[in-house]
């Protein structure tokens, strides 16, 4: 197959992790016989540096006309200042709109060599395998009105939780058919006791969920989800809920494998290109240094092949690459080994 992959490999350490998962897909490519084009544009701070604006119209078309797109990671201690006016996480913010992707998919998967590297204790671990996928363009963050006003001369602030029966029925669905290709349990996580919105999260899963009677479907409560995290993460197969919440239950998920550096993300909408991403920032304190963990990127690009390009072969095969690698003891500085980005790469395209 022909396809069309924009690179936007940003700040920090987002150039040396997106060139290793190139590396990997021209791989890829070669053996499959498929063609890849690549073209790389600027987001973040060096697109201030060189534009004056974290994300340019071109890119943003660019990106548009994409069958994917392949993020780094932006910002840094150089465009920190809260009060600039323009700043590099409004580059993603504004992709992640103009590309229209509501559903953030987050793999969660411990790997036995890295139990030790997790803060829980190995049993909890074993077998941890889950999903969670975040709303990422409704609810909390974008409900209107939001902002500040004064009350008898003090002051008031105000933000609005607000999904419409659409918007909630979009995601629900995304995550039901993930199930279905997996453990076929879905989670509804929500706070229904006492939110309307979750009320409403609440009836509409279920009904979406008429659509689907060989999936299993649990609500969860959101303060029990968090809980049960932690206590019994191996229970949960693909999990679904509202922006914050998934925001939260998200970071909180990822501590469970130990390393920020291994795992990956993908944001999709309907039809249009998907955005793959590491989940770990722009690492300032080792940038340039040639140590950074490759493999979330790496596995970003394996979710790219499998949901933007259909090609779930070579998507296992790349998943199955990384995790032979870390079997045979194959480690960056940040699992405890002395491997640099490099020869990371190599140990993962050497198994490929
Ligand atoms: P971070 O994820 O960049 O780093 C946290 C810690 O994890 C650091 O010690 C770092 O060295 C380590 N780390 C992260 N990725 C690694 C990898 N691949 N291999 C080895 N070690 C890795 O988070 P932070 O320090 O809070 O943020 C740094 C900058 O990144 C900030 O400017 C922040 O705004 C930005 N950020 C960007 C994104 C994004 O682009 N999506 C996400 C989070 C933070």
């Amino acid at each position: 197959m022909e396809a069309n992959i924009v690179l936007l490999p940003g700040d920090g350490i987002g150039p040396e992790v997106v060139s290793a998962a190139v590396r990997v897909l021209e791989a890829v490519a070669r053996r499959g016989g498929h063609t890849f084009h690549f073209s790389q544009h600027l987001i973040g701070g060096c697109a201030i540096d060189a534009c004056g604006t974290a994300l340019t119209d071109e890119t943003l078309k660019a990106c548009q006309q994409a069958d994917a797109v392949l993020l780094g990671a932006v910002g840094g201690p150089k465009w920190d200042d809260p009060t600039a006016p323009v700043r590099p996480e409004q580059g993603l913010l504004a992709l992640r709109k103009g590309l229209g992707v509501f559903a953030n998919l987050r793999p969660v998967k411990v790997h036995p060599r890295l139990v030790s590297a997790s803060p829980l204790r190995p049993e909890k671990l074993a077998g941890v395998d889950l999903v969670v996928v975040r709303e990422l363009t409704g609810g909390l963050y974008f409900g209107q009105p939001k902002g500040r006003s004064l009350v008898d001369g003090k002051r008031r602030a105000v933000d609005t939780l607000e999904y419409t029966e659409g918007e909630i029925e979009r995601i629900v669905e995304l995550a039901f058919r993930l199930a279905q290709s997996r453990r076929k349990k879905l989670a509804s996580v929500d706070k229904a006791n006492v939110l309307e919105s979750s009320r409403l999260w609440r009836q509409v899963t279920v009904e979406v969920s008429q659509r689907f009677p060989d999936v299993a479907l649990e609500h969860v409560l959101v303060d029990t989800a968090a809980m049960r995290l932690v206590a019994n993460p191996a229970a949960f197969d693909v999990m679904v809920t509202e922006n914050m919440f998934g925001d939260i239950l998200t970071d909180e998920a990822a501590v469970l494998v130990g390393s920020m550096g291994l795992l990956p993300s993908a944001s999709l909408g309907s039809g249009g290109p998907g955005l793959y991403e590491p989940i770990h920032g722009s690492a300032p304190d080792i940038a340039g240094q040639g140590i950074a963990n490759p493999c979330g990127t790496i596995l970003s690009a394996a979710l790219l092949l499998r949901h933007s390009l259909g090609l779930e072969a070579e998507a296992v095969a790349v998943e199955r690459a990384v995790e032979r690698a870390l079997d045979d003891g194959a480690l960056t500085r940040d699992l405890g080994g002395s491997l640099g980005t490099e020869a990371m790469t190599e140990e993962i395209l050497r198994r490929l």
